[in-house]
């Protein structure tokens, strides 16, 4: 195992962020946190009313909460006050983020500042601290120093916290390439971020080094994590189990294959796209729309074309 790096949380980068948020985006006051015990002192935090982010786990105990993931920032303090409903000292010791998008970081500064330790992949921190031009071309806004980990990795680690052995369990080029997904032994659930979903089409994020063939892997080793029971908290959407995943696994192979077909007939992206290669899954897939089936096989022609 690769050492874990200490990166100094040094003076306040730009305050870009807050002044993105004044500008007025989605009304977020109408958002409840729903909070669901997932089984021990385990919980799942989500959006009741409007789009929150990703879902968020929270192990509590007398260590101080461990948390996956942030959610939006301007969610922060109802985020704490529903952690603070489940751990009464509303200390949080730890953050983990499964993956850079700002729907899963976009809390990191607030929770940090909360107290909290913020765990990432290293490719994570460094794209929140140097990232890449936005779709239009302006360049990227860089994260505060206080949203960036304070310890990094690459290697599976595990957190000795709260009397569980969390596993935080790297998984190369998924949906992004710095995805983590986490497992708590003690009551057979894994947190996985947005590399399984279980609603809507999968979404392969390649301008941050996500692949199929990265996600399909991610879903075999989900497959490999504890027993049957396993209990799934996908990045977005309803808890799953293990079946709910090969299920997925299978749909994406299927689309894959056809599309694999019809580049081998000579089809252009639109083609393909057109040709509707997702059509006898758009019913089964929960949460699926045209727009996401659409993104979906262009993301798959682009990394099958390539
Ligand atoms: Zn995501």
């Amino acid at each position: 195992m690769r050492a874990a790096m200490i990166g100094a949380a040094a003076a306040l980068l730009l305050a870009g962020g807050t002044s993105v948020l004044a500008q007025g985006g989605p009304d977020y006051s109408q958002i409840e946190i729903k909070t669901t015990k997932v089984g021990g002192s385990l919980f799942v935090l989500e959006g009741i009313g409007g789009n929150m982010g990703g879902n968020i786990s929270v192990l509590a105990g007398p260590d101080g909460a461990f948390m996956v993931d942030a959610a939006f920032a301007p969610l922060s303090a109802k985020i704490l006050a529903a952690v603070k409903a489940v751990q009464p000292d509303g200390r949080i010791r730890f953050l983990v983020n499964t993956h850079l998008h700002g729907d899963h970081t976009g809390g990191n500064e607030n929770m940090a500042r909360a107290g909290a330790t913020l765990l990432s992949r290293e490719s994570l921190r460094r794209r929140l601290a140097t990232p890449g031009p936005t779709a239009s071309g302006q360049p990227g806004t860089p994260a505060p120093a206080a949203a960036l980990a304070v310890l990094t990795y690459d290697a599976p680690v595990t957190v000795h916290v709260n009397g569980d052995d969390v596993q935080l369990i790297p998984v190369p080029n998924a949906h992004t390439d710095g995805d983590t997904m986490i497992y708590f032994p003690s009551v057979h659930a894994l947190a996985v971020g947005d590399f399984y979903r279980s609603t809507g089409y999968p979404n392969i994020d390649r301008s941050n080094g996500g692949t199929m063939d990265g996600m399909l892997a991610g879903f075999e080793a989900i497959a490999r994590v504890g027993g049957p029971d396993l209990t799934i908290i996908p990045g977005h959407g309803p808890l799953v189990g293990k079946a709910q995943v090969a299920a997925h696994r299978a749909m994406m192979m299927a689309v894959r294959d056809k599309v694999a077909a019809l580049i081998e007939a000579g089809k252009t992206q639109e083609e393909v796209v057109a040709a509707k290669p997702t059509a006898e899954f758009d019913a089964k897939v929960p949460g699926a729309t045209p727009q996401s089936a659409d993104r979906f096989v262009a993301q798959v022609y682009q990394e099958l074309k390539k």
